[in-house]
């Protein structure tokens, strides 16, 4: 794959980046002596690298007891037939009125004319079968454990409905959430969905600026709000922040140790959910903005509820009375998607954790996958990272482990099959609601690839100018066709679909045998000596190296071209700062046994790397603070990295 070198980047945004940087160069001159790297190595002789392809069988028992079936056939079908395939699906749902046709390809409209409600069918559908059956499991950050079943979250739920409407919200309002994960967070959702609000959950630590401008923003009518929230055992208060930014509008306040909410929600006079069009929004939520601002995306009721059912029962393979667990946030996309509705969809039942999955320690992790009886988890590389570094890890019962949101390296793949399940990797966005690219349990698993186009979606590797390239070569990540998880619309931000194809923003290649491996954002790629590498590589290649817990890497100016600057986090907690010098240069020589003969890499050592707050690497905080430049919007960095500083 390697071989691939030279091929122009298909970047639009490149050139504009790249003359930034070239202004930048006179500022080089101000990193920080201490991040100054010591003398390049002498290079070694290249050995293999990092991509060398394996290929791994899922595990028999996983593989024919897959609900999946014949994959390929599967896959034919939904592009093919689309009336059939996801027709036959949604029937299993609930609608009011049955749609008039399943996809409109002109309008990439899903089940239009059909009449629906997302609510209805995560809860009231369930009722005669299964009301006593446990729906959410929450764990509060004091280590409340709760259970609620159908019957309860279905009537909670309605009777919140009804304050919302006492409060004024009506179909197709904009209600604001910003609440922790847990029950209060999912009833507001269930509530919203259920009268045709639309929730606009927002990421908690936003500062004051950044909530009022969001507010303002998404126009919300009511703010649904907590004063506070545990992170890693501490608790941040939010009300004075909260009471500043929403400057007169309506604040329905959930007060953490008092039953305030609760007992507000018991006055509700209940609701029928209302069938509203499938493409009627469902909700409106940001993007991670590793990129830049956030974008807002607006899901519908109908297609998104197809979508992440269909991915949660074939490609995640929920079973009957499994218990579903995802570590993202109830206000990011994976939250909203396999937190609380695929699983309610589908009758199954979903642990929500309100701190995070590794507080406060690696150990209560595994004892709270086995104690909890979690069967199917979808998690993050980071996650994963951090309990490799941590090592030692301990039997959790876990059948199946998703990992979405960053490349999942295959040292990260391998340390994952071994140590913790089956990895699945899967590849979407905020935009595409539901997986768009994985390797299903029917086919076998390439380490480092993220996998094939799942049924309802076609995807390419192309050119600058849409032009698809040869399997090996790296280009634009773009789709031809969507699956019915897609958005219905974005709030501001220009649409990804150019020409036909749907530009994601990432930087692929596909091999022969159709299998995609994302290299990274087609704006940070790295472009070194004659080479075009992708972030992903260069960390994957690190990642190989025993000393190497987590890396971001970047591309700087250099003499000629661009430089590699790799920010390392060591996997020994105390590296003696004697010993760095050392290390540097032995990962200097590791890298480049790896990619190939490129001018030296620079390297630094970091305690920890700056992410956003759904747990993505922010590559172009690292570059600003390294050049000196401004690092556009940061409203998404997490405040654990404290706020931008230099590490
Ligand atoms: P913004 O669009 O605001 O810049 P974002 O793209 O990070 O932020 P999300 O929608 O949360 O916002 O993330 C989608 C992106 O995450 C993908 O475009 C891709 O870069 C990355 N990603 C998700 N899953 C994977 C995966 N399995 N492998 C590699 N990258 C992934
Ligand atoms: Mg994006």
């Amino acid at each position: 794959l390697l071989g691939a070198l030279g091929v122009v980047v298909p970047s639009r945004r490149f050139p504009f980046a790249f003359s930034r940087l070239a202004r930048a160069l006179s500022e080089v001159a101000r990193v920080p002596a201490h991040l100054t790297p010591p003398e390049p190595p002498s290079l070694p002789p290249p050995e293999e690298g990092p991509l060398r392809v394996e290929k791994v069988e899922p595990p028999r028992a996983l593989k024919e007891g897959a609900n999946l079936g014949d994959f390929l056939a599967a896959y034919r079908a939904s592009l093919e037939d689309p009336e059939g395939f996801w027709g036959g699906f949604a029937r299993g749902f609930y609608w009011e009125k049955p749609w008039r046709v399943a996809y409109a390809p002109e309008e990439r409209a899903w089940f239009q004319g059909g009449l629906t409600n997302a609510a209805l069918n995560a809860l009231d559908r369930h009722l005669p079968e299964r009301a006593q059956q446990v729906a959410l499991l929450t764990l509060d950050g004091e280590g409340h454990l709760s259970k609620w079943t159908y019957r309860e979250l279905t009537e909670l739920s309605s009777r919140l409905a009804g304050v919302l409407k006492a409060l004024g919200v009506g179909p197709g309002d904009r209600v604001a959430v910003y609440l922790p994960t847990g029950l209060e967070a999912a009833l507001t959702l269930l509530a919203c969905a259920r009268i045709g609000a639309v929730h606009v959950a927002l990421p908690l630590g936003l500062g004051p600026e950044a909530l009022r401008e969001r507010l303002k923003q998404v126009g919300a009518k009511l703010l649904v709000a907590a004063d506070g929230y545990y992170r890693r055992g501490r608790f941040i208060p939010l009300t004075q922040g909260v009471e500043e930014a929403a400057e007169g509008l309506p604040i329905l306040w959930h007060r953490r140790g008092t039953s305030e909410f609760l007992e507000r929600v018991s006055e509700g006079k209940p609701q029928d959910p209302l069938p509203v069009p499938s493409d009627h929004p469902l909700f409106l939520l940001h993007t991670s903005g590793s990129t830049g601002k956030p974008k807002g995306v607006v899901h519908g009721h109908g297609g998104y509820m197809v979508g992440v059912a269909w991915a949660l029962r074939h490609l995640f393979d929920l079973k009957p009375g499994e218990v579903f667990h995802s570590t993202a946030d109830l206000f990011w996309i994976v939250g909203h998607s396999f937190g609380l509705y695929a699983p309610l969809f589908l009758g199954g039942t979903s642990l929500l954790l309100e701190d995070r999955p590794d507080h406060p320690s690696p150990a209560a992790f595994y004892g709270r996958m086995a104690a909890l009886g979690v069967d199917l988890l979808l998690t993050s590389p980071t996650l994963l990272r951090a309990l490799r570094r941590h090592g030692e890890a301990r039997p959790t019962g876990l059948r199946l482990l998703g990992s979405v949101g960053e490349a999942l390296a295959p040292e990260v793949w391998r340390w994952t099959r071994e140590h913790l399940a089956w990895p699945l990797d899967n590849w979407w966005q905020t935009e595409l609601g539901a997986p768009a690219l994985a390797t299903p349990l029917t086919l076998p698993a390439k380490p480092g690839f993220v996998g094939v186009p799942l049924p309802g979606v076609e995807a390419r590797v192309v050119g600058p100018k849409g032009e698809v390239l040869p399997p090996g070569e790296k280009g634009h990540l773009v789709l031809l066709r969507a699956g019915p998880a897609q958005m219905v619309g974005l709030l501001g931000g220009a649409s990804p679909w150019q020409g036909g194809m749907y530009w994601t923003g990432d930087l692929a290649v596909m091999d022969e045998e159709g299998y995609f491996r994302i290299l990274g954002r087609t704006d940070e790629v790295i472009k070194v000596g004659e080479a075009r590498l992708g972030t992903a590589e260069v960390e994957a290649a690190l990642l190989t190296h025993p000393q190497v817990a987590e890396a971001a890497a970047i591309g700087v100016p250099g003499e000629e071209g661009e430089e590699i600057a790799a920010f390392v986090v060591p996997r020994s907690k105390e590296l003696p700062e004697e010993l760095k010098p050392l290390l540097a240069e032995k990962l200097k020589a590791h890298l480049l046994r790896h990619l190939g003969p490129l001018p030296p890499p620079r390297i630094f050592f970091v305690e920890t790397l700056p992410r956003t707050r759904s747990g993505k690497i922010l590559r172009r905080v690292l570059k600003a603070e390294l050049l000196g430049l401004n690092p556009g919007d940061t409203s998404g960095l997490e405040e654990e990295y404290g706020g931008g500083k230099t590490p």
